[in-house]
């Protein structure tokens, strides 16, 4: 017979790694929901032409979809992430803006695995639609820098920048296609097919051949419309007002060619490997109307999951939750009286677990060890005559004997004793 394994650029996520994920998405919910944000499950696959929108120069679109036609003749796309598909919402069910919403799940992109690269990854992050004012985009931000804050991590890095508005940003696509074609010789291979298609990806190059070309490239600063600046300008004194730390990047274009004005990305300092990106985002004012709604102004974030655990590793911190149970019920009788042991405890709120089969005591001993429990409580066949249970310490090795039915305050009690 065949063993399948998991295919390329996918994971199991085992205990306790997968307890991580759910503290981490939980801490993440807590953040959002704290300012206002409340949670959307948009669908996993959607009409193709929903994620098209977010441009034809961008990588996710040309390369990396996951597209079929599914049995109804229909070209469906597993999502690659989830902006376009919180606008395709919008438009759906015209909700009273401002709408702000978070989300959390996988998102597929058919990617070279490598470590913190992966064709099914999870992203965390919020969208709001309808307003655009300076002071939501350092929101916005703000709510990102508190969301790693509470993880725990240090070593994070934010650069701003500002792609101002979409005729701005079209006469330094202009500036940018003229500057690169006169210096079209210098370009590596894959930046001259770039910049046949969007000149503001080249400066997304990370090609060494490329940065001296892209050093010295028009800069974005001196094509910004007077209210594209002054709101980019407000949104630096706001962050500065909430004593969040940044840095003005002026390459900072992001992959996705929907964004306007605020673009913004977390760097990890702690890892080394390529891929320090841990999040990003910014508004994309046009994208509402790409998708057939009315125009909308819109920002919002995603930040990695996967990556951000790395980081996390790489500075020690938000360690995985224990995930073990308070008390192993070992029963030599027959396992009935475990049966009902357990459903007393974890009906009071205490984790509990027990062996089954009929194993030899020596057997439930060692699965309680394994187990982690605290607490084994021990039913043989005199405890039974003398509707006693014995409690056991895993940890002093210490143990009492207790009335059947006093467990679960006697359980509390020595819990508590040993601060758990
Ligand atoms: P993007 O949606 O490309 O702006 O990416 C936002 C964040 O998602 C990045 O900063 C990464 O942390 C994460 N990310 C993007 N693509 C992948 C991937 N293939 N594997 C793991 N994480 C990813």
């Amino acid at each position: 017979m065949t063993a399948f394994s998991t295919s390329p650029g996918t994971r199991d996520i085992l205990a306790p790694d997968s307890e991580r994920w759910r503290a981490f998405q939980n801490v993440f919910a807590e953040v959002a929901l704290a300012s206002g944000y409340r949670y959307i499950i948009p669908p996993m696959f959607e009409d193709l032409g929903v994620f098209l929108r977010l441009g034809e120069a961008t990588d996710v679109v040309t390369k990396e979809m996951y597209d079929f036609e599914d049995k109804g003749g229909r070209r469906i796309a597993l999502r690659p992430e989830q902006t376009a598909s919180v606008c395709r919402a919008f438009v759906e069910h015209r909700p009273v803006t401002p709408w702000k919403v978070w989300y959390a799940g996988p998102n597929f992109r058919y990617e070279k695995p490598q470590q913190g690269r992966y064709r099914q990854f999870d992203q965390v992050g919020v969208e709001v639609l309808g307003v655009d004012d300076p002071h939501l985009d350092a929101e916005v931000i703000a709510l990102a820098d508190e969301f790693y804050r509470r993880l725990g991590l240090r070593k994070v890095e934010l650069a701003i920048n500002s792609l101002g508005d979409a005729g701005d940003r079209q006469r330094y696509a202009d500036a940018l296609q003229a500057y690169f074609t006169a210096h079209k010789a210098s370009l590596s291979a894959e930046s001259q097919t770039t910049l046949a298609k969007n000149p503001l990806r080249v400066l997304d190059s990370k090609r060494k051949e490329d940065q001296s070309v892209i050093a010295g490239a028009p800069k974005i600063e001196e094509f910004l419309s007077p209210a594209a600046s002054e709101h980019f300008a407000e949104v630096k004194r706001s962050l500065t007002g909430l004593g969040v730390s940044f840095t003005v990047n002026e390459r900072l274009v992001r992959g996705l060619d929907y964004y306007r004005r605020t673009t913004f990305e977390f760097v990890s300092t702690a890892l080394t490997a390529a891929h320090t990106a841990i999040g990003g985002g910014g508004r994309y004012d046009g994208l509402v109307e790409e998708l057939g709604g009315p125009a909308t102004p819109g920002i919002g974030f995603a930040l990695g999951l996967d990556r951000t655990l790395l980081a996390c590793d790489a500075e020690g911190v938000f360690p995985a939750p224990n995930g073990d149970v308070s008390v192993f019920v070992v029963d030599t009788t027959g396992g009935s009286h475990a049966t009902r042991l357990c459903r007393v405890l974890r009906g009071a709120g205490i984790s509990a677990d027990r062996a089954f089969d009929g194993r030899s005591m020596k057997a439930q001993m060692k699965a309680a060890d394994r187990s982690g429990a605290k607490i084994a409580l021990i039913v043989g066949t005199n405890e039974v005559e003398s509707g006693s249970i014995v409690m056991r310490s895993l940890s002093s090795g210490e143990q009492t004997t207790i009335a059947h039915g006093d467990a679960v305050s006697a359980v509390t009690q020595l819990l508590a004793n040993q601060g758990s």
